[in-house]
């Protein structure tokens, strides 16, 4: 393990902080829609954006390293995101450059880098989450084209997505459940899909179902060979994992709860002056802390060439528990103002706190539950018996 960068690695920090400078002062606005597509522009234009794709395919040819610096010192500035595509560019891409035709590459990629639109992801069903392999959708070969039905779930952001990449069951008594799965990329206004917008809690639809009736997706629209699904899936989302821009984004989340607490009351003193307060607010920064350690140890790893697998399950169940005490910590806080919500003139900071408390299933859920995690620890890294 070592935790010291390199004199080019470093210089390569000053570069991204000076961009940074020059480009996101102090007090400019993060969600001026004007701003906002400057800034996409300027981060594309230095090829920032697919950072760590090969420059053949557009991307930036950077390594993982590097990749790390750029993600953790635009976390620290509050940065917008590196592109506007989350999926296209956590998986999607990533699963073209390795998977796609020379076809596939050169219609879809460039619009993933420039964001021209949103893709969502149809890997949930009703009935298999945790248990993804299992899952139904079914997709049957008639001469050049599949013909998708069933339905999938949770699907994120498909009520604006224009691509969904879509995994169904191709063969629908393989030897072994994860074989019979085939990957398709699918345009959303494709005859016979069906997408119904599902509330959450805090009042946003950020989520829907989506169903799929007698869909025909032409064959050169499915992403690697036939029951080859489970592999593109699986190896896309193994791409950069050590997770350590999303500690910089926790760390910079603990700076603004002290800020809560300095301007809050606790039996009628400063929050920030009360023992119990203070004290958990130590406890977060260690537990922050042990994060980024565990982060390091994983990116050690990636450099030395070793594929990170199970062990960043451990980072994965220690952020969920995290954000959800960190939230409702803030909500203790804010005492009895904690009930007024965004919209409401009583929300202290917009209504910002009360939002992300109730958007933990986002962290906890998303991705993987805490039960599975815990499996995979116990079972894969503690070799205990299989559950
Ligand atoms: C905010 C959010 C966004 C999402 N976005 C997407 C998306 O864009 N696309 C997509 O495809 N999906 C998405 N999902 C779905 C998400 O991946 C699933 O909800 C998740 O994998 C859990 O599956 P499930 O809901 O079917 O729960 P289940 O698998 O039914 O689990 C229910 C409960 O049983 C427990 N459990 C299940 N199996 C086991 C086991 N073997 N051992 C111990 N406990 C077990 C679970 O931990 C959980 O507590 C999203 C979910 C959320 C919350």
């Amino acid at each position: 393990m070592h935790f010291n960068f390199n004199e080019e690695e470093e210089k390569f920090r000053d570069e991204v902080r000076a961009f940074l400078d020059e480009n996101l002062p102090e007090g400019a606005d993060r969600h001026d829609p004007v701003f906002l597509m400057e800034w996409n522009a300027k981060v594309r234009e230095k090829r920032w954006v697919g950072f760590s794709w090969p420059k053949e395919v557009g991307g930036g040819g950077g390594g993982i390293v590097e990749q790390v610096i750029l993600k953790e010192e635009m976390a620290k500035r509050r940065a917008p995101a590196l592109g506007t595509c989350f999926m296209g560019l956590a998986w999607v891409g990533p699963s073209i450059v390795q998977y796609g035709t020379e076809e596939q590459k050169e219609r879809f990629i460039p619009d993933i880098l420039d964001g021209k639109y949103q893709w969502c992801t149809g890997y949930s069903e009703p009935d298999y989450g945790s248990d993804l392999a299992s899952l139904q959708c079914k997709g049957v070969l008639e001469g050049d084209e599949y013909v998708v039905n069933g339905q999938k779930i949770w699907t994120s952001l498909a009520m604006w997505a224009e691509w969904i990449i879509l995994l169904v069951r191709t063969d629908p008594k393989p030897a072994v459940k994860h074989d019979g799965i085939t990957c398709l990329l699918v345009k959303m206004d494709s005859p016979g899909i069906e997408r119904r917008p599902i509330q959450n809690m805090s009042g946003g639809s950020m989520f829907a179902e989506v169903f799929f009736n007698d869909v025909r997706v032409p064959v050169n629209n499915r992403l690697g060979a036939e029951g080859q699904g489970w592999q593109v899936t699986i190896s896309a989302l193994a791409n950069e994992r050590s997770g350590i821009a999303e500690v910089t984004g926790m760390i910079r989340k603990l700076e603004e709860l002290k800020e809560l607490a300095r301007k809050t009351n606790k039996n009628g003193r400063p929050a920030t002056e009360d023992t119990r307060v203070r004290g958990r607010i130590a406890r977060f920064e260690a537990q922050i802390e042990a994060m980024r350690l565990n982060g390091m140890r994983y990116l050690t790893k990636q450099l030395k060439g070793e594929p990170l697998s199970s062990e960043t399950s451990v980072n994965k169940l220690h952020r969920a528990e995290l954000e959800v005490t960190m939230g409702d910590f803030a909500l203790d806080l804010l005492g009895s103002t904690g009930h007024y919500r965004a919209g409401s003139d009583a929300a202290v900071d917009g209504g910002k706190w009360q939002t992300g408390a109730l958007n933990w299933p986002d962290v906890v859920i998303g991705g993987g539950t805490p039960n599975i995690q815990k499996n995979i620890i116990a079972e894969r890294i503690l070799g205990l018996p299989k559950d």
